[in-house]
């Protein structure tokens, strides 16, 4: 739609112009420093940073039009608008808009469960699918507002930049996506656990172009390593420490909220958890709706991990003043992505669960664990009934599951559960529950009604391709063997 055709006092809010500040702020010592800077822990103290804004757009911007200016921001054709930007006020109000950049990211459907999928949870449910992003996950997100700013940087100072991550596999394909749209400027380098992230997942940076290092050990020491070079040496570290892709993440609540036209009574939104920063983004982004007076309630967040790696569940079920974060070995999981046993945004979390509760009046986050076991199968069943779901999507599937039958989610509430990945990215895990080969540490048995595989069709004559002469007689033998298969009747 054309902005002169929208209403007239909506107009002049489609394309948004930079205000306020931004800076840094310390969750440990509450200091403040400039974003100029590239900063990924407090420079004083060590401690996890989150990024704030200060100046107020809804003196530019009344409150009560900003949800019809997302409404039309919708259907401006502006490339930069059309992503996680078209809520450029929540995410980075500071950014101009020629260096923000757009591959495709955001606006991911909400697929309705069909019944089958109801009936088992006794609920209605939708699966977000945050697969069908670009670089088929949901680290898109986050990385589209990273390089955005990254792109703004280089650009201001005129410099060059190497950008660096360590990863479980869909952070470093994101990476290598967005870095290589600004390859003249920004290259990158990603960390990954040899052996630890499929092969799709490793294709994806070679394909774009990245530096690929593997690493021995898993992603908490490929994480370690790139701690430190991020403290020692001049490069753009682009894990989730780095504040810039929690506000990105956070257009996936702000999406949810949109598609529900604004109501956010009785839902409750699923996520797996592995270094803890999409729930961080997911908790901030609603509380920000909320604040600014575009959502009336609080959704109910469940944060789910794996019995093999589940340090954040183990900090909850604690009682409230035994709470003492504790990393855990992890063991192999078939949540790959979420294999992590010590949550760099732990400390995000703690803060800002917190302060959820407080807003909501109530208990509204909750963590659950989830066995192996059930997250494979639920993500078997999920794709199995219409969707697109990685094995976190199948978590996240578990998770509400259980958080059904204790009693966390209510009758009347509806379910939004995070697909976080596309299911091709995680297919090997998928070949292994055919092929009953999961290693034992993995403590999966496939169920039978669950397996599938290819049947090789051939006759006594046909076992290999026909020459041109025997054609005719190979369709028709092979149509015969197909309609024994499939026990066909023939039409009348
Ligand atoms: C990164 C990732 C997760 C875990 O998200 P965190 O922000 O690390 O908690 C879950 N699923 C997929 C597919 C991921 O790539
Ligand atoms: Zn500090």
């Amino acid at each position: 739609m054309k902005i002169e055709e929208m209403p007239e006092d909506i107009r002049p809010f489609i394309v948004p112009s930079p205000q306020g500040r931004m800076y840094y702020h310390c969750l440990e010592c509450h200091s403040e420093h400039p974003i100029e800077e590239l900063l990924y822990t407090c420079p004083h103290c060590k401690g996890v940073l989150l990024l704030e804004y200060q100046g107020d757009f809804s003196h530019e911007v009344p409150g009560s039009k900003l949800k019809q200016i997302l409404e039309y921001r919708k259907l401006a054709n502006i490339q930069s608008l059309k992503g996680i930007f078209r809520y450029y006020e929540f995410i980075a109000p500071i950014l101009p808009l020629e260096h923000v950049l757009y591959l495709g990211e955001g606006n991911t459907p909400m697929v309705l469960a069909n019944g089958a999928l109801r009936d088992m949870a006794k609920r209605e449910f939708f699966f977000k699918l945050d697969g069908l992003n670009p670089s088929a996950s949901f680290k898109d997100r986050g990385m589209a507002c990273a390089l955005s700013y990254l792109n703004y940087l280089v650009n201001v100072k005129n410099i060059n930049l190497l950008a660096i991550c360590a990863s479980t596999g869909d952070t470093s394909a994101a990476a290598a996506l967005y870095c290589s749209y600004v390859r003249d400027r920004i290259s990158c380098c990603v960390l990954l656990p040899k052996g630890k992230v499929t092969l799709q997942q490793l294709s994806q940076p070679l394909g774009h172009g990245s530096k690929v290092l593997e690493l021995p050990g898993l992603f908490d020491d490929c994480m370690k390593v790139v701690e430190y070079l991020a403290e020692v040496y001049n490069v753009a570290l682009l894990n989730s420490k780095n504040s810039w892709r929690i506000l990105g993440q956070e257009s996936f609540s702000y999406e949810i909220a949109q598609d529900f036209d604004w109501d956010m009574e009785k839902k409750v939104i699923v996520v797996p958890i592995g270094n803890a920063g999409n729930i961080t983004a997911v908790l901030s982004g609603f509380l920000k709706f909320f604040k600014k007076g575009l959502i009336k309630s609080l959704p109910k967040i469940v944060g789910v991990q794996s019995e093999h790696a589940d340090p954040v569940y183990r900090y909850y079920s604690l009682p409230k003043d035994k709470r003492r974060f504790e990393p855990v070995n992890v063991r192999p999981s078939v949540a790959q992505a979420a294999m992590i046993g010590n949550p760099v945004s732990m400390p995000r979390v703690i803060r800002l669960v917190e302060e959820y509760n407080l807003f909501s009046h109530k208990e509204n986050v909750f963590v659950v664990n989830v066995k192996e076991q059930d997250i494979m199968d639920s993500m078997m069943m999920a794709n199995r009934n219409g969707n697109v779901v990685c094995t976190q999507g199948g978590e996240s599937l578990a998770g509400f599951l259980r958080a059904v039958r204790e009693g966390i989610v209510e009758e009347e509430e509806i379910g939004i559960l995070d697909s976080t990945a596309h299911m091709l990215k995680f297919i090997s895990f998928q070949d292994m529950y055919f092929q009953d080969s999961f290693d034992a540490s993995f403590e999966i048995i496939p169920k039978k009604e669950l397996q599938n595989a290819p049947y090789f069709v051939t006759t006594e004559r046909f076992k290999e391709r026909p020459d041109s002469s025997s054609r005719a007689e190979f369709v028709r033998e092979i149509g015969e063997e197909i309609a024994r298969i499939l026990d066909l009747s023939p039409r009348r």
